[in-house]
């Protein structure tokens, strides 16, 4: 296979406790172009072992724990196992830029990846250190550093222009916001990415890159697009934007961009050309002083969830409004004259009071802290009222407040005893049917869960971006299968 390409190959990373075990799951990697096998991973590090019978090529690795790694034995052992590796034929043998076998790089040069992994940062001469890998002759330089910033990627992308054409090289940044590295690879110049289950160090799985990532199928003229905030958590905007760009067969991709202040994110999106991006929190606010063009609807609010670069300039919009709204209009909800009662008094709170204001509706807030509740209040022209509200004196009931999201699925912002017949609408995505929404169903309401009004917004920063109004379905589904992701492992990245 040949390494030397601009469409970078999957690296599928098998670590396992046993070298039996490992062979194994060597042999389950199927969707990879080529396999590392970690032998410092496993028990019995059996390098012919390993290696027999493999139909895909390697590399083998068997990292020190000076490096990251988990080999506890001696040096000399270590390398034993690497020499090892190379006479048996393994297509290449990774070894540390640090360890000194500087006899192996004479010896096997093409088939050596020089390795170096810095969990500090961006080491200041960076450059200089992959000016002296380069000069080792090993086959291909691998350089990962940890990644604290967007920013810290833009480094790489710098130190990638500095590599000739015929040159290997693979540039990692380690840590959520190094994940472009491994998802844009192809913009790295890098000979493959990596993925596998060493969370650590920010990898995520092969499914998660090729599924929803579309990895083979990202070229140099795939638009960028993202969610940014800080940090970000889990997110399933990721699943359902890319999941709309793969059904409408759109040559883009969404990626989570945690950048860690605004000037951050804004630096990555020069550097890439990135096009769009989802925003929340901190940067709904703080994203106000760096774009050019604001809608009235997003200063009403007071925050911006959606950004784009339109003839050159950031523009700033809100769908968060017309998100909450959708569902309502689907269900054709008489909202002039409409009693509502929000519970809650943040962001959430501030996009549904003005948009139940721009319908007309009779808007009363209740929330623990009445200074926040009289704001929210005043942008819908409208009044603070008790917590718990009267039961009877609401039509439509809005939970803006995160009591009932997972993992306290048990808990509710009201007493059963305060619900009643009406509409009651519950912001919380997570589970799909909250214990508000079971008790109002129990006293007879209508309810709407608040993944309709994620996927409403999400439908509307997607046209806004490309023009073409996205399958609600599509979204949905994407979503769903995401959150039960989640919900089944907590460690899941993004
Ligand atoms: P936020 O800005 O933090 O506001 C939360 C509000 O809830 C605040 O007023 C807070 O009061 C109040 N609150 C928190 N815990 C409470 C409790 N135990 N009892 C009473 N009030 C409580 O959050 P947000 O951004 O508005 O989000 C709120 C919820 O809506 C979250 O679950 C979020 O996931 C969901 N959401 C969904 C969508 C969607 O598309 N479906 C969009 C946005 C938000 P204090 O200010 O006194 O702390």
């Amino acid at each position: 296979m040949d390494f030397v390409t601009t469409t970078p190959r999957l690296c599928v990373t098998i670590t396992a406790p046993t070298t039996a075990e490992l062979r194994r799951r060597r042999d389950l990697a199927v969707e990879a172009d080529l396999v590392e096998l970690r032998l410092d991973t496993v028990s019995d590090p059996d390098v012919d072992a390993a290696l027999a019978g493999r139909t895909s090529p390697v590399i083998v690795t068997c990292r020190a724990s000076w490096e990251g790694g988990r080999f506890a034995g001696a040096e000399v052992e270590r390398k034993a196992i690497l020499r090892r590796a190379l006479e048996l034929g393994a297509d290449f043998v990774d070894i540390e830029w640090r360890a000194g076998f500087d006899d192996l790089i004479a010896e096997f040069g093409p088939r050596i990846v020089l390795s170096s992994h810095d969990f500090d940062g961006v080491p200041s001469d960076l450059a200089g250190q992959a000016h002296a890998m380069r000069a080792t002759g090993a086959g291909v330089v691998k350089m990962a550093v940890k990644a604290s910033r967007l920013a810290d990627c833009v480094t790489l992308l710098d130190l990638s222009r500095t590599f000739g054409a015929d040159e290997r090289f693979v540039l990692l940044g380690m840590g959520d916001a190094g994940l472009s590295t491994r998802v844009l690879a192809q913009r790295f110049g890098s000979a493959w990415t990596y993925a596998g289950s060493v969370r650590d160090v920010g990898q995520i799985s092969a499914r998660l890159l090729l599924d929803q990532f579309r990895f083979r199928s990202i070229t140099a003229s795939t638009a960028i697009y993202g969610l940014t905030g800080y940090p970000l958590g889990h997110s399933v905007s990721p699943a359902m934007h890319n999941a709309a760009f793969d059904a409408l067969g759109l040559d883009a991709v969404y990626l989570p961009l945690p950048a860690s202040d605004v000037d951050d994110f804004m630096a990555f999106a020069a550097a890439f050309g990135v096009k769009g991006a989802s925003v929340t929190i901190p940067h709904k606010v703080a994203l106000f002083d760096k774009v050019q063009d604001v809608d009235t609807l997003s200063r009403a609010v007071g925050a911006l969830n959606t950004i784009s670069v339109r003839d050159g300039q950031w523009s700033g919009r809100n769908t968060d409004v017309a998100g909450f709204l959708q569902p309502l209009r689907e269900r054709k909800v008489r909202l002039p004259g409409c009693r509502v009662s929000i519970l809650g008094a943040g962001g959430s709170a501030r996009a549904v009071a003005v948009g139940l204001a721009g319908e007309g509706a009779v808007v009363t807030v209740h929330a623990r802290d009445a200074q926040k509740a009289q704001a929210v209040a005043s942008l819908a022209g409208g009044t603070v009222g008790a917590f718990p509200p009267e039961p009877g004196s609401w039509g439509l009931l809005v939970n803006c407040t995160p009591v009932g999201m997972q993992p306290k699925t048990d808990a509710s912002p009201l007493p059963a005893a305060a619900l009643g017949p009406g509409l009651v609408y519950d912001l919380i995505y997570n589970p799909g049917v909250t214990r508000l929404m079971r008790d109002a169903t129990a006293a007879g309401s209508d309810t709407i869960g608040g993944l309709d009004m994620l996927v409403g917004q999400a439908q509307e920063q997607f046209e806004w971006w490309t023009g073409t109004r996205p399958s609600a379905g599509v979204m949905r589904a994407a979503a769903e299968q995401r959150l039960s992701e989640f919900n089944v492992d907590e460690n899941h990245l993004v």
